[in-house]
């Protein structure tokens, strides 16, 4: 059993197929390049052999490289993790530049093998950039099938060769969609964006690349950038068409990244110093700066964040051991902008729905929801005029509670109240099985108190959604005092189901999303009413790599939600409310009517189609600017550490029991600086004394920076959170 065969068929065509034993996904390990070099050795020897086809044994080509490598290579190589890191990206370079000159005499380029890469399905990172060192990539004509190099989106940037060859193929400008954002593209695309020659039915793909093989000539194999006179295709630095494009590039990179993402610096650098030197040397600098990448911290702790726990949250690290809990058929109760879109979601994961609502109207409108977002997804090509009848077909718009009889899980969405939900609890439950679970989307709501409507309330349970549900894939599910382990599974059977990533937390106010995301914007208020410049608070959380500044959150998420959370939050808490100077800010923009975006006036002022056009120049008025304004690191302190601090104390508290929750969670919740890894990454980074001596500095300003006693006794011990609780490991 090995990841790649090897056979010769009688008009000497070699065909390296590559088919992982006991996965779905062809991955690349160690193992896996040594026996590709030594296929490409082999074939290369052999006289009988005229030519190489390199293929695969699934449906699709290759997932990538599997990162644990990286990690593993990390932790073996001991005092010199660098070296043996770039050792192996080497290797890698050899192996595939080896088949790329296939054998050519050097000085005459004559007497290559032609190496042909037939594309069943999707491929992307080390797969793309296989199929790049090849001298022609046939694709299948697979409307499923997608191709790219996806690495700068879980913090690194291609490093097989895919950096140099690619920018070289088409331009540092023509590469930018695909090595800078990470776009995979249908195969059309890709052949457009030069990733691909040539598309054909999947019935002749290999009959193709066979011919290819057998007919190519010894020009037709040499790669540009191996012939004498070669240009880089848009202009090098020093060409005017190149300077401006490298100019442009950086000031592109540098304004969407805010400089805080090294993998984003390193590809542009790799790009712009290959593009100076010889091939070979380009590849030892792409090495380098990957290397760079590799060893730098916040890489690290994406890699682990956006790539290992993701995918480990998402395959059930934290599922109790019950049997399989697969949704077949759901109710959705309250048809409003979060019930129509559950309703959406799992219709499109082929769940049977019943969407409820108290008129029919009401009903009708979700349902209406649900095809408005089918019809933007055949706009743009995703969804198809029979996908979408299927889709809606699934769903039954009603407001008969009698549809639900036969549902094994029913979410509610309905108003933000006890009453009301406790209303459409106990109506569910007498039509519903017993066995069913039944599931709250509160946002604010106690989920044990919700409970105490239920007549069975081990099957009652949180799964808070985030707006806009289509397009938000953390789903936070919460369990009550009661909840029990079917009811967990069944929230993480159905969340697989839709394909979002679950965290699974216990219930305390505001959960562990909202408990974290409601400080970051409330210091930023704060902020305004001590009279900070708003545009300094609004940058330093820019610069720290956050999508989007509190100001605009709050007006974003509206004004008047803040103001009715507050109230509630106060009412609840009484004397021990903290937050008053927050709520004289949130209070006077209410009373003006600034309730944010869907007033198109808020901390921003927008035009009459409500685009954000700066911020409101009517701030100072309200808020006048104090002489004396801090510097952009205290600023930033105050707006990351108040959300790490809150994700500590979630964790000391029990709220969160899986710090890699804790870390997915933030990223994919609220867009916590991805960079970071979350807050337990970045607190990791910075080191637990380091965050103490922070929260020192800022006590002054409140008991929201005291130090938590975990991260006080952590730095006492010189630990880190990944130290101790370690993957998979439970919390204190
Ligand atoms: P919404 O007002 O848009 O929708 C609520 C719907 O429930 C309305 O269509 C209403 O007619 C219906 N409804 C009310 N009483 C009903 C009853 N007795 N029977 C059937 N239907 C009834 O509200 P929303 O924004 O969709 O929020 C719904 C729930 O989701 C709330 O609990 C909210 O806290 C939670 N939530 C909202 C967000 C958000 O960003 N809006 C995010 C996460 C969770």
């Amino acid at each position: 059993m090995t990841d790649f065969t090897y056979a010769v068929d009688a008009d000497g065509v070699a065909t390296i197929t590559w088919d992982v034993p006991g996965k779905s996904m062809n991955v690349m390990s160690r193992e896996g390049f040594a026996l590709v070099s030594e296929m490409v050795d082999r074939a290369l020897a052999d006289p009988a052999v005229k030519g190489i086809v390199v293929t695969s044994g699934k449906k699709d080509f290759a997932g990538g490289m599997d990162l644990n490598v990286l990690a593993s290579i990390r932790q073996a190589a001991g005092d010199d993790p660098a070296q043996a890191l770039f050792d192996f990206t080497m290797s890698g370079h050899h192996i595939l530049r080896k088949l790329e000159r296939a054998g050519m005499d050097p000085k005459t380029l004559k007497g290559g093998k032609p190496v042909a890469c037939a594309i069943p399905g999707t491929a992307a990172g080390i797969g793309t950039e296989i199929a790049l060192a090849c001298h022609r990539r046939f694709m299948a004509d697979n409307p499923r099938a997608k191709i790219g190099l996806p690495e700068i989106l879980v913090g690194l940037f291609p490093g097989g060769g895919g950096t140099t060859r690619y920018s070289r193929m088409v331009g540092a400008m023509a590469a930018a969609p695909v090595l800078l954002e990470g776009k995979m593209l249908e195969p059309k695309a890709a052949k457009a964006a030069g990733l691909v020659d040539e598309v054909v039915a999947a019935a002749d793909l290999m009959k193709r690349a066979r011919e290819w093989v057998l007919s190519a000539t010894d020009a037709e194999i040499v790669k540009p950038w191996d012939q004498k006179g070669w240009k880089m295709p848009g202009g090098a630095p020093y060409h005017p068409a190149g300077f401006m494009t490298f100019v442009g590039a950086n000031a592109m990179v540098l304004g969407k990244t805010q400089g805080v993402y090294p993998a984003a610096k390193a590809l542009l650098s790799a790009v712009y110093e290959g593009a100076l030197v010889p091939f070979d040397t380009a590849l030892r600098i792409e090495a380098r700066w990957f290397t760079s990448v590799l060893m730098d911290p916040s890489s690290s702790a994406m890699i682990r964040s956006l790539f290992l726990n993701k995918e480990a949250l998402e395959k059930g690290a934290n599922r109790p051991k019950v049997p399989d809990q697969t949704v077949r058929k759901l109710g959705v109760l309250g048809a409003g902008m979060m019930g129509a879109g559950i309703a959406h979601v799992a219709a499109s994961a082929g769940i049977e729905v019943v969407l409820i609502d108290a008129t029919q109207e009401a009903a009708d409108r979700g349902k209406a929801h649900a095809a408005e977002l089918l019809d933007k997804g055949m706009k743009r090509g995703k969804v198809t005029a029979e996908k979408k009848a299927e889709v809606l077909g699934r769903i039954t718009a009603t407001t008969d509670y009698g549809a639900l009889a036969g549902s094994d899980l029913v979410v509610e969405a309905v108003f933000e109240d006890m009453k009301v939900k406790a209303g459409v609890t106990a109506k569910a439950e007498a039509v519903i099985p017993e066995g069913a679970i039944f599931a709250t989307n509160t946002s604010t709501l106690p989920i044990s108190d919700l409970a105490k409507a239920s007549k069975r309330p081990d099957q009652f349970i949180g799964i808070h959604f985030f707006s806009p549900v289509d397009k938000m894939m953390l789903v936070e599910i919460i369990k009550g005092r009661e909840t029990g382990a079917v009811a967990v599974a069944k929230a993480l059977d159905f969340v697989r189901q839709i394909r979002k990533t679950p965290i699974v937390v216990n219930d305390a106010r505001f959960f562990y999303a909202n408990r974290c995301i409601i400080p970051y914007i409330n210091e930023g208020l704060r902020m305004v009413a001590e009279g900070v410049e708003p545009a300094l608070i609004e940058n330093a959380a820019k610069l720290l790599g956050f999508p989007v500044g509190p100001l605009q959150l709050v007006d974003e998420t509206s004004i008047d939600l803040g103001v009715k959370i507050a109230r509630a939050t106060k009412a609840a808490m009484g004397a021990a409310y903290p937050d008053g100077a927050v709520d004289a800010v949130l209070f006077a923009m209410a009373d003006k009517g600034r309730l944010g975006r869907k007033a198109n006036a808020g901390f921003y002022a927008y035009d009459d189609r409500g685009g954000r056009l700066g911020l409101w120049d009517g701030l100072a008025d309200l808020w006048p600017v104090a002489e004396a304004q801090p510097d952009l690191t205290e600023v930033q302190q105050r707006l990351i550490m108040v959300q790490a601090l809150e994700a500590v104390r979630a964790l000391e508290e029990g709220v969160l029991e899986d710090i890699r929750e804790g870390d997915v969670g933030a990223i994919l919740g609220w867009g916590f600086a991805p960079w970071s890894g979350g807050p337990f990454s970045w607190l990791d980074i910075i080191g637990a004394g380091q965050a103490v001596a922070i929260c020192g500095r800022l006590a002054a300003k409140g008991a929201r920076f005291a130090a938590p006693k975990l991260l006080v006794e952590m730095a006492a011990k010189g630990q880190s959170f990944y130290g101790r609780f370690g993957a998979g490991a439970k919390a204190a």
